[in-house]
């Protein structure tokens, strides 16, 4: 048995943090507000997986409220979702995701992020792909306000 899901996010860029994306530190003048490191790409992933295992969402999980939360390592609040989806008999199989953001240029960190999403999920090297564009110079994304991503993730019964 198969089940797919999708996550959304989005962050708008503020100065004075570091911009974590796919659990890398990426050198970029500006970093992503929120109450954890705000890393968006692990946000959206977690909750397309939370999604496809009908599990709630992130924020249900890990309010953006709650102090528990400030500053958290997104990545482990991944790992955390991916091990309430495997006490329910699924695991991920699968995972692609798009950023759409005009800068800083991704490319050359996608692959090193796909490998750390696998890496905090426990699955092999190339089950999560990483992809990045840009928005054309259009809305809030074009105009270098925020970022966003989409996440989607397909579980395989364990
Ligand atoms: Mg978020």
């Amino acid at each position: 048995m198969t089940r797919v899901g999708i996550g959304y996010d989005s962050h708008r860029f503020i100065e004075g943090r570091p911009l974590v994306l796919g659990g890398l530190t990426i050198p970029h003048g500006r970093g992503l507000a929120g109450h954890s490191d705000a890393d968006a790409v692990a946000h959206a992933l977690t909750d397309a997986i939370l999604g496809a295992a009908g599990a709630g969402n992130i924020g249900q999980l890990f309010p953006d409220d709650d102090p528990q939360w400030k500053d958290a390592d997104s990545m482990e609040l991944l790992r955390t979702a991916h091990e309430l989806v495997r006490g329910r008999g699924f695991v991920v199989a699968q995972a692609d995701l798009t950023v759409i953001t005009e800068l800083p240029k991704l490319g050359p960190h996608l692959g090193a992020m796909g490998v750390a999403l696998a890496q905090r999920l426990g699955l092999a090297a190339g089950s999560v792909n990483v992809k990045a564009k840009t928005n054309e110079g259009m809305g809030f994304i074009g105009r270098g306000e925020g970022l966003a991503v989409i996440a989607v993730a397909l579980l395989e019964a364990r």
